[in-house]
């Protein structure tokens, strides 16, 4: 997904106002009022004293003051927030009530003449020192002590709350990128549309705006400068770009859009009644019910590490099978698609990867991890047998990041060993998408991996903002790895399906169901999008595209083809 340029679907005087112009990562058009998510609180100058003649005592009640109105703050939008997001306001909300950090502020402005934002900086820094030292689940709240901490100090210092701005009336967020601790706090009712003017088609900010139905763009360089606060933008998720001071005619059109919600029946087609399975990509094992509400025909990449991130040492089998369970339990009878640990580069592990490595995306990661330590895998692989043999799920199992032969022959073995019969290979790394032909003389399968194939194609971090028109699984050469991987596919007559972030994408989708795709899976709200334009072309029509892309030179070219001979994207606002 990168800068397009040739929108069809907006009117002329649109295009022409275009204002901040990015990648369009999270389909669908959206309007309102810029709330622009504010940078770091700076700190106060280490010198700020109370000036001759200020009312000491005045300036001790304020510090007490802005921390009851942050603490009321945050109750309130506890109140009309859900989920995590409740709890974690809600318990920032008790700290900033807390008196003993009050208190100790305003010793420090009675006794040693701070400054009111001043002490409570200080004041709130020995105490995150304190719990950081007593190391574990204190330590984690020293976090949220600094984040009360900013909170108070940009309310007595006049500047914008850090964090996702809490209010009344929907907004669109602007930002520079979003870390994973703000969108926890994002609420989809009150986030119209994101921009941000870092980050890539791969990166957090693209996967939860996808997961959210938010429309998103994001690498849009001036996006902080241009959307300023308060001024009405119209976003379009697809094209990449945003709007300042829209029309009317369009922000209706946008609005009409939003409210005709598309729902997928379960099966995905084309329009000549081609088979093209439509499932869903699992993180959190509590995501596979809504998985399966969305209709998803099951699972296609379960990313296993989710129950594994965040710890100093490998689960046990036992916490192991009860995670895997309740992702197979959702599917019974259905297909679902379990990753074997992929630790390394954007996602480390302390128990098993080496933090020092110099090139970490061309490191020991994913299934190379195993090599050194044959053990964790093999503790995975028997509480992946554990959980399909007490639930009903068709479980297929898979390694990430094979680059050759010899691992994909080592890795069903072992799969076998465990009794899972159907082991294939993620196809990620340029090698083994050119060699998929005798990998899949071995494998059951291959899922591509086009975040990963697309990064190692294109010598492009997926990480870095700066590399974002790089990462675009659009690109011809890409596309012809992909083509490689399915005509290997063919030769075994073994599924080639695809479970990187392009299978969202509806044109993308298209193309690579042309290219012999057989399986495509995604977050679960991407379904409807995707069945729909499936639902509108022909598998003949998506050849010819997917030749058109392979033919074009460039992945802006490519895209701007195939949009182009797909009307129905327009019509659907995709
Ligand atoms: C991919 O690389 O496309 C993929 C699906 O795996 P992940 O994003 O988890 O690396
Ligand atoms: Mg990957």
């Amino acid at each position: 997904m990168a800068p397009r340029d040739g929108s069809t679907h907006l009117s002329t005087e649109h295009a022409r106002r275009t204002n901040v112009r990015g990648i369009g990562v999270s389909p669908g058009r959206a309007a309102g009022p810029v709330a622009q998510l504010a940078g770091a609180v700076p700190a106060p100058s280490p010198h700020e004293r109370l000036a001759a003649g200020d009312d000491v005592e005045a300036a001790a009640a304020s510090v007490a003051e802005h921390a009851a109105a942050v603490a009321e703050g945050l109750s309130t939008a506890a109140e009309s927030a859900e989920g995590e997001a409740a709890e974690i306001l809600a318990t920032t909300a008790q700290m900033a009530a807390d008196p003993t950090l009050v208190q100790s502020a305003q010793a420090k402005v009675r006794e040693e003449g701070k400054a009111p934002a001043l002490a409570v900086w200080e004041a709130a820094d020995a105490v995150a020192e304190q719990l950081s030292a007593l190391g574990g689940y204190m330590a984690e709240r020293a976090r949220d002590v600094r984040d009360v901490r900013d909170r108070v100090v940009a309310s007595l210092l006049g500047v914008p709350m850090p964090g996702i701005p809490q209010r009344e009336e929907p907004f669109v967020l602007v930002a520079l990128d979003l870390a994973p601790a703000d969108t926890a706090l994002l609420d989809p009712s009150k986030v119209r549309a994101i921009v941000t003017a870092e980050g890539g088609p791969t990166s957090h900010t693209a996967i939860l705006a996808r997961s959210l139905g938010i429309p998103a763009v994001v690498g849009a360089p001036h996006a902080l400068e241009v959307l300023e606060e308060g001024r009405t933008v119209l976003v379009d998720g697809a094209a990449g770009t945003a709007v300042l001071d829209p029309s009317a005619e369009d922000v209706a059109a946008a609005e009409a859009l939003a409210t005709h919600v598309r729902t997928f029946d379960g099966e995905g087609r084309t329009s000549d009644g081609h088979r093209v399975h439509l499932l869903a990509n699992v993180g959190e094992p509590a995501g596979a019910a809504k998985a399966a509400q969305a209709g998803a025909e099951g699972v296609g990449l379960f990313r296993t590490e989710f129950c594994f991130l965040d710890r100093n040492e490998e689960p046990t089998v036992a916490e192991q099978v009860k995670a895997y369970r309740t992702v197979l339990a959702a599917f019974p009878g259905k297909k679902v698609v379990v990753r074997t640990l992929d630790a390394g580069a954007d996602k480390p592990m302390p128990f098993l990867t080496d933090t020092a490595e110099p090139n970490p995306a061309l490191g020991v990661r994913g299934l190379r991890t195993s090599w050194r330590n044959p053990r964790i895998l093999d503790n995975q692989l028997t509480a992946i047998a554990e959980a399909a043999a007490a639930e009903s799920a068709d479980v297929w199992v898979m390694a990430p990041m094979v680059a050759t032969v010899d691992e994909t022959e080592e890795f069903v073995a072992a799969c076998n060993k465990h009794g899972l019969t159907t082991a294939g290979v993620m196809v990620e790394v340029p090698s083994a998408a050119l060699m998929s032909g005798p990998i899949l003389a071995r494998a059951a399968f291959a899922s591509i991996g086009t975040n990963d194939l697309t990064q190692y194609t294109m010598a492009a971090d997926r990480l870095l903002g700066s590399l974002a028109s790089l990462s675009d699984a659009f690109h011809p050469a890409v596309l012809r790895m992909i083509e490689e991987t399915c005509r290997g596919g063919a030769q075994q007559s073994r599924p080639v399906g695809v479970c990187g972030e392009a299978a969202a994408d509806p044109a993308t989708a298209v193309v690579l169901v042309g290219l012999g795709v057989s399986s495509l899976s995604m977050s679960p709200r991407s379904l409807p999008d995707v069945a729909a334009v499936l639902a509108a072309t022909s598998l003949q029509r998506c050849q010819e595209l997917a030749q058109l892309a392979l033919g074009a030179e460039s992945a802006e070219q490519a895209r701007a083809l195939v949009r182009g001979q797909l009307p129905v994207l327009d019509e659907l606002g995709l």
